[in-house]
């Protein structure tokens, strides 16, 4: 069969409402948010695109793998389970489950590294900065300069930069303990990064001695725009391109509420037995027994079922494809936005959309609440509230001002799309009646999740 319409490749068994409500409502709802879009009630938002984490629908075949769940403190049938589809894709030794992502973060950094060290990457996602940072080290961005150009055309913008890698590898290699790479590059806007340039990063990492580690929360979606972009791909199954990925590197790190296709869960995975050991005993420290992390024995069948079917090559068609027909239906209509599409977002460019309103009156703040106020969609501000804070309290705008509409996995139908593009559409054409924000209040650090606004 060879229709041009690539529809959801599931049917619906479960549904759950979703609350309309009149724009006074929605008004009066962000107003008592202090104009911050974290401190909504969910119930109040209609379509909710804040992130693709621990938001996606499960299948039916996982709501019945819960059932399965082998609650064993040690050595339980779930956690064999899971460890053999883990092994089975990534082909690493050692698989070591976590609560979420960020916790294999810690457990990784705290085993390998010492103050004054150096972990290159293509964009560190805010967490893995921040477990490399509490550590006293540095976390470096070295994506390709294209990376960097919300606007330019470009197959693989989440490539590492190999000349700038080389660079450290020779000038600050002895402070390097492991280099990484994220797939896909999430805080460059869910940007995949080429097989090729995984192997030049092996090569790489094999002159100078160094393991390789993937930041592997979205790999199926990286390996499924390798088989779609990249030269000589296009006949291989997203399982196995995932396969090559993962045997050029020494271990990953991974959230399985993004390409787990689970609620909650992730793992630390590795070769190194001596590395493995020592993360073990620091697991058993915060997490749990090194067979279950953390999590319950239904969460490692959940997940178990998860890395199974996000491989599915209609499962990745059909997730690409609607995240792209989001952005091809705002970029028709002049709405600018980082191009092309991610895997997983469309990240619309506030400051391109709003020259007027400087960025220390953060466009993205306007961007985000107008998007709400009118449609009841609900975004995320990526700009400078999130980065803009300098540690001595001063303020400094970010790289860019953006707004991710993060698209759960599986939950959405074409119809909501529609919707989402109608929304953004009609805010863009209101555009020169926005007006920037003030802070009223904020922490001192990760202030974007609780700050509280005043409109200008
Ligand atoms: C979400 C994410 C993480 C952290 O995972 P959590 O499960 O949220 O702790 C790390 N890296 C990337 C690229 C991510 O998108």
């Amino acid at each position: 069969m060879n229709f041009r319409t690539i529809i959801e490749p599931f049917r619906i068994k479960s549904v759950e409402s979703v609350k309309f409500t009149r724009r006074e409502e929605r008004e009066a709802a962000i107003q008592d948010a202090g104009f911050n879009v974290f401190r909504l009630r969910a119930e109040d938002v209609l379509i909710d695109l804040l992130t693709d984490s621990g938001t996606g629908a499960m299948s039916a075949a996982q709501w019945g793998a819960l059932m399965q769940g082998d609650e064993s403190y040690a050595g339980s049938r779930s956690f064999y389970r899971f460890e053999s589809v883990v092994r089975d894709l990534t082909g690493f030794t050692h698989v070591i489950p976590t609560h979420q992502g960020r916790a294999a973060e810690r457990i990784l950094f705290h085993s390998v590294l010492k103050p004054g060290q150096v972990i290159p990457n293509n964009n560190h996602f805010d967490t893995t900065r921040a477990n490399i940072e509490v550590e006293q080290c540095e976390a470096r961005d070295l994506v390709i300069a294209e990376g960097r150009v919300p606007a330019l055309v470009h197959p693989f913008k989440g490539n590492v930069d190999l000349a700038a890698l080389e660079k450290t590898l020779r000038e600050d290699g002895a402070r390097v303990p492991l280099v990484m790479v994220t797939v896909t590059n999430n805080s460059g806007g869910g940007q995949p990064v080429s097989l090729e340039n995984i192997r030049g990063v092996r090569a790489l990492c094999d002159r100078y001695r160094k393991p390789l580690f993937l930041d592997a929360c979205r790999f199926a979606e990286n390996a499924y725009f390798i088989k779609i972009r990249e030269a000589g791909q296009g006949d291989r199954t997203p399982k196995a391109i995932a396969q090559e990925m993962f045997s050029l590197a020494d271990g990953c790190t991974m959230s399985a509420k993004k390409d787990g296709l689970a609620n909650i869960g992730g793992f630390l995975a590795m070769n190194d037995d001596r590395l493995a050991e020592t993360a073990r005993n620091l697991l058993i420290l915060t997490e749990g027994f090194p067979t279950y992390g953390g999590l319950a024995g239904y969460d490692l069948e959940a997940i178990a079922r998860g890395l199974e079917e996000v491989v599915e090559e209609p499962y990745l068609r059909y997730r690409i494809r609607s995240t792209e027909y989001l952005g091809d239906k705002l970029t028709a209509a002049g709405v600018p936005t980082i191009r092309p599409s991610g895997g997983h977002a469309i990240y619309l460019d506030a400051r391109a959309l709003l020259p007027h309103i400087p960025p220390l009156q953060y466009p993205g703040i306007a961007l985000t609440n107008a998007l709400y106020v009118e449609a009841g969609i609900r975004g995320v501000e990526i700009g400078t509230v999130m980065f803009g804070l300098r540690p001595d309290g001063s303020e400094t705008p970010g790289a860019m001002d953006l707004v991710r509409l993060a698209i759960p996995r599986r939950v959405y139908t074409q119809s909501h799309i529609d919707y989402v593009a109608e929304g953004a559409i009609e805010v863009a054409r209101l555009k020169e009646s926005l007006r920037g924000y003030r802070i009223v209040s904020a922490p001192t650090v990760l202030r974007h999740f609780t700050a509280r606004f005043e409109k200008l």
